[in-house]
């Protein structure tokens, strides 16, 4: 392994997936739903690949179908106009268009703000395309959630910053950046000229607040690469279509760096997103009414075991602080928690350049049905 992948190891989910699979625990780690996402979308996969429809090599951009579904979707959505020919670019999930929009646009040496704690694959693919991470952390405040130190923002941008990686909503704290700091995070870019390329692949698991795509302020759509997938918002985390909206010219780039990492994208599943793209609002809303139920149902239940909650305001997950229980090390906690009552959750700390800071958070998905969820309460209150 070269030294570029060496310090990354395992990823965490796999890691604590099977530590779930040979203990028997109840996996609330890795986030994926334990229910498969909607009847009518599977059928569309399924006459897809009966018809004939995507079983050779698509085009390269994605399905003209599926393009045109997802620019249609951020107009609906956001109000914001893509071209679907030359503004919209399908992806192997979201996990490939992080690293084809890295790939694409950084050069060796140059240095990628990521706020902190971050997404396990933001590290290795700044470190794939040679550059530099530069953390931002997002710290605890005494009202609950994490936030975001507008200052230590500005002060991270050097002369030698290129691109800010952002994730809003974010995993694993739950943070959804509002519009004020939306705002401010636009006016850095524009003054420093940076590009960004931001995860909004938790666009739709927002319970309070609203989502604001960073590329609709004044000066961004220029300069932003944004991310979505249908693994979240259509709980299909095993289809992999993720897609990449933004101007010609940085949609040109990163299909540069696609077309050699998969060529293109599984066929049939691409027809089938279009169709779910195109579902009414009320499956949005009900998704994320149901999530929202979800999330206070394992907030109440974590909080009665002792846990410090900090409350997200949007994906499925909810990061909690372990020190209630007279205990610091997050990964001490989250290896033994299978044996001691059942349990698989994942250490913050994975997601941190400074370990000390995300050593007592541990996050729990609540993209489980709700017997799931009852059932690791209970355990959970043995601790
Ligand atoms: N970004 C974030 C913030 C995520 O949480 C995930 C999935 N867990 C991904 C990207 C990857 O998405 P996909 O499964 O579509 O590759
Ligand atoms: N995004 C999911 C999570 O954060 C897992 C995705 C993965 O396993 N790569 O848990």
């Amino acid at each position: 392994l070269n030294r570029r992948l060496a310090e990354f190891g395992t990823t965490i989910f796999a890691e604590m997936s099977a530590l779930a699979l040979s203990t028997g625990a109840i996996n609330l780690g890795q986030g994926f739903p334990d229910t498969d996402g909607p009847e009518e979308v599977r059928e569309a996969a399924v006459r897809a690949l009966r018809d004939g429809r995507g079983n050779q090599y698509p085009p390269g951009p994605g399905v003209p179908e599926l393009r045109t579904a997802i620019a249609a979707h951020q107009e609906r959505t956001y109000g914001l106009a893509y071209d679907p020919d030359t503004e919209v670019l399908v992806t192997a999930g979201a996990t490939e268009a992080i690293a084809a929009s890295l790939l694409a646009l950084v050069e060796p040496g140059d240095e990628v703000i990521a706020l902190e704690p971050y997404y396990d694959s933001y590290a290795a693919s700044i470190a794939l395309a040679g550059g530099k991470r530069v953390p931002v952390t997002l710290r605890p405040s005494t009202e609950g959630g994490f936030h975001l130190d507008l200052d230590e923002l500005r002060a991270a941008v050097t002369d030698r910053t290129r691109l800010l990686l952002l994730n809003t909503p974010h995993n694993p704290t739950g943070t959804v950046l509002s519009r004020e700091e939306l705002a401010a995070i636009a006016a850095i870019a524009v003054e420093r000229d940076l590009l960004v390329v931001t995860d909004e692949v938790y666009e739709h698991l927002v319970f309070d607040g609203e989502h604001v795509p960073l590329a609709s302020f004044p000066g961004m759509r220029e300069r932003t690469v944004t991310i979505s997938s249908a693994g979240k918002t259509f709980s299909f985390t095993g289809w992999k279509v993720g897609w990449v909206t933004g101007s010609p010219a940085l949609v040109a780039a990163v299909r540069s760096a696609k077309q050699f990492l998969t060529y293109v994208s599984a066929g049939p599943f691409q027809y089938a997103i279009a169709e779910a793209l195109a579902l009414p609002e009320s499956y949005f809303t009900g998704l994320r009414d149901d999530l929202r139920a979800k999330r206070d149902l394992l907030a109440a239940g974590l909080t009665d075991a002792g846990l410090t909650v900090h409350r997200p305001a949007g994906t499925y997950f909810i990061t909690t602080d372990i020190r209630s229980l007279g205990e610091s090390d997050g990964f001490a906690f989250c290896r033994s928690l299978p044996e001691r009552v059942g349990v698989v959750a994942i250490p913050n700390a994975v997601f941190y350049d400074h370990k000390d800071e995300g050593a007592p958070f541990v996050r729990f998905a609540f993209c489980k049905q709700v017997p799931v969820l009852e059932e690791a309460v209970a355990r959970l209150k043995r601790l």
